[in-house]
């Protein structure tokens, strides 16, 4: 396993054999079995399987918590090599943003709703690192979690919109055998907040169950969200939302794709988690 943080060293690797298919996993490291899930599919479907490790400045904004982000980064490396990855790339910020940058790669409608409401810049960094990533690896596949749904369809737009020449593979949320979703943000909760987070995937699949039942007002099932996590007396709700899977608006009268997702915080920990429903 080749591990570097050089841009030029990643080139000539990817371009070594042009035959070979390379799938990417972007990521913030201090990595779990959500993380794997995505490696394991990158090596299936691929000849050759890339990680990225990036804490990314740009996609925090002031408050949040960029300087105490995990960054176990032997033991990342020693998941990876197991996982029988090919390469991982490992820069700073300074390699990744050096002196004098100032470019910007925006998908301006989408980044605004859900996680862009409560924080403005950060789909902004997303993309811009994102389409820096596919611009150093030009992977034929890139790997990504329904985790972070919103993500996944504002780099969809990106891919579309910029022509991009790589195929977007969103795999399923990874969870903790009580539901909860798996996050590398998990190792912050406390025993207690632990014991009380999985209520969040239990008003999500309470909210799913009453649609499939056939109630399909949108207040109702995001009140009913809002009721069961609010009855957890450590939980303090940022966002619930019911919305269009497809333009992120909320929605009154739910039909075709839709996405329920929440955010909220336990102490100073923000966990988000959705589930999404087709077809309706
Ligand atoms: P992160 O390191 O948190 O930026 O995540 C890197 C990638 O892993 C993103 O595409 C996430 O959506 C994905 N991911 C994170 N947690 C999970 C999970 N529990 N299940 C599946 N994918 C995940």
């Amino acid at each position: 396993m080749i591990v570097t943080d050089n841009i030029d060293q990643v080139r000539q690797k990817r371009w070594q054999d042009p035959t070979l298919s390379w799938g990417l996993v972007p990521t913030m490291g201090a990595l779990h079995d959500g993380h794997l899930a995505l490696v394991n599919k990158a090596r299936i479907e691929n000849e050759r399987a890339a990680v990225s490790i990036f804490v990314n400045p740009t996609q925090f904004s002031a408050g949040e918590d960029l300087s105490t982000y995990p960054r176990p980064l032997e033991s990342d490396l020693a998941m990876l090599e197991a996982a029988g990855v090919d390469l991982v790339f490992t820069p700073t910020a300074d390699i990744m943003y050096p002196a004098g940058f100032q470019s910007k790669v925006e998908v301006t409608k989408l980044s605004r709703f859900l996680e862009g409401a409560s924080r403005p810049t950060h789909f902004a960094g997303v993309t811009l690192i994102v389409c820096k990533l596919f611009n150093i690896f030009q992977p034929t596949r890139a790997y990504f979690g329904q985790k972070d749904a919103q993500q996944t369809v504002v780099l969809n737009r990106m891919v579309h919109d910029l022509n991009l020449n790589l195929k977007l593979v969103i795999c399923p949320t990874q969870r903790a055998s009580d539901g909860l979703a798996l996050s590398s943000r998990n190792r912050y909760l406390s025993p207690a907040e632990r014991a009380a987070a999985p209520i969040l995937y239990q008003a999500l699949q309470t909210a799913s169950q009453l649609i499939k039942e056939g109630n399909t007002r949108g207040k109702t099932i995001r009140q009913t969200m809002r009721d069961l996590i609010m009855g957890e007396p450590l939980a303090r709700i940022d966002y619930v939302s019911a919305a269009n899977l497809n333009t992120l608006e909320e929605m009154d009268a739910l039909e075709g794709d839709v996405l329920l997702s929440l955010a909220v915080f336990f102490g100073q920990t923000r966990l988000i988690d959705n589930v999404m429903i087709y077809d309706l």
